[in-house]
């Protein structure tokens, strides 16, 4: 299995991060999680154009997890040889995002078919869009995945998804703070990806934006750097692997992010930047 940190950003637009997305593959299946900004140019970075993009899972609906989720249908339908549905899976929601997405693109969609005769006898886009719970399991060719509560309140539902291969678990949790679903999620794990905030620098950072007490509303719903090592630690996963960095790591600052959680968790702990993988 390998995992790769597509984009490691975050809503707060950066010139080096992508939006949050990670990429695995397994058994031959190229499973795309979240797809935020810029996604199709780091899948194509990644080795991986979006036609051979198996399925698209989300965590859920904030926008820094979708915003290119348009880009990904539309780039990977009319540069398939074969149109393949798509499958889509997604928390309750996804069904309305996804046709508003569709009405969207629309217009685009009927100028393509007019013009390639093999998209027209293709029948156009073809999505499969599949609405999901904690306690679902589903599976992408051999690759496993159950679907487990996290706790992004007030947005909700919300949902991580702990995908196994061949004797690899992989949790990848999305945006959350610790609760019991996460824990769930994550037991044993080989590789556990956590979005992740710094407390310290939003705290530091707030007083000097116009946005300031917005933005200090992500603590409330993010894990911290600390929190995410604590989670790996009460749950014994192996290698903890950080993203969606809030705010965007400057270059070189890794290696403080790293001693954040090295103090919670005794692993192996990686952090960016967009394009880091990890493989069991
Ligand atoms: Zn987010
Ligand atoms: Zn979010």
């Amino acid at each position: 299995m390998k995992i790769t940190l597509l984009g490691t950003g975050s809503p707060l637009p950066s010139a080096t991060c992508a939006g949050p997305s990670t990429l695995v593959q397994a058994d031959n299946q190229h499973i795309l999680v979240d797809a935020g900004r810029s996604v199709v140019m780091r899948l194509l970075a990644a080795g991986c154009p979006p036609p051979f993009v198996s399925a698209v899972l989300l965590t859920h609906l904030h926008s820094d997890h979708i915003s290119d989720l348009n880009d990904v249908i539309t780039t990977r339908w009319i540069a398939s040889p074969a149109a393949t549905p798509l499958p889509i899976y997604g928390p309750i929601g996804t069904k309305k995002m996804v046709d508003g997405l569709l009405a969207m693109l629309s217009q685009d969609e009927g100028y393509r078919l007019a013009h390639h005769t093999d998209l027209r006898a293709a029948g156009g886009m073809k999505l499969e869009v599949h609405e999901i719970e904690a306690g679902h399991t589903f599976a992408i060719g051999g690759v496993s995945i159950s679907v487990h509560e996290t706790d992004h309140r007030p947005v909700a539902p919300t949902i991580g998804f702990r995908i196994e291969h061949g004797g690899t678990v992989a949790a990848l949790a999305g945006d959350t703070i610790p609760c019991e679903g996460l824990y769930g999620m994550c037991k044993d794990a080989d590789f556990y990806v956590q979005t992740v905030i710094r407390e310290d620098q939003v705290r530091s950072l707030a007083p000097l934006v116009p946005t300031g007490e917005r933005f200090l509303d992500i603590i409330d719903y993010h894990s911290t750097v600390q929190q995410a090592a604590q989670t790996a630690t009460k749950c014994g996963v192996k290698t903890l692997v950080l993203t969606h960095f809030v705010p965007a790591i400057q270059p070189g600052g890794e290696a403080e992010w790293h001693a954040m959680a090295a103090e919670f968790f005794s692993g192996e702990i990686i952090i960016g930047p967009d394009l880091t993988f990890v493989e069991k």
